[in-house]
């Protein structure tokens, strides 16, 4: 199961269907605040589905936002709600676990490898690919990052 933004309906359509009236032109429009029950106060971007009240400040960053503080859904209920949430077959994600330090040597460990590799055969006159360059490259930037992680 997962989430897939692409689904999501047009802000525009959305918004119509929820009954709010949309006014203006461009890319926030004015309608009418359905939390505090205001007339022109809230602001909704047609563009990302954002939305922000000026008035009693309720906002939020999509329409999936906005259908999970209207009708008090949690996430994935307001993602179902609004066609959103796949079921791949796979389970629903949770939090990655933290990168260890066994983790880190893992990685440090098969990148310091895959220079050597590089190294060794310029030694010997073999000019890596590109292919195999930018391979280098990104090892040499894992190990920096690592390092600079763990500062
Ligand atoms: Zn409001």
């Amino acid at each position: 199961m997962s989430f897939d933004r692409d689904r999501l309906p047009d802000p525009v359509g959305y918004f119509e269907g929820e009954g709010l009236r949309l006014q203006g032109r461009g890319t926030w429009r004015t309608t009418s605040c359905p939390f505090h029950g205001g007339g022109d106060s809230m602001r909704i971007n047609v563009s990302t589905g954002a939305w922000v009240c000026m008035n009693c400040h309720a906002r939020g960053g999509d329409v999936v936002a906005f259908h999970m503080q209207r009708h008090g859904l949690d996430f994935v209920a307001a993602a179902k709600a609004l066609g959103a949430w796949v079921e791949d077959g796979k389970p629903a994600p949770t939090r990655p676990r933290a990168f260890s330090a066994a983790d880190a040597i893992a990685v440090l460990s098969k990148d310091l490898h895959l220079c050597a590799i590089v190294l060794s055969a310029a030694r010997r006159g073999v000019l890596p690919t590109d292919a195999d360059w930018r391979a280098f490259l990104a090892a040499a930037g894992r190990c920096i990052t690592i390092a600079e992680a763990t500062r």
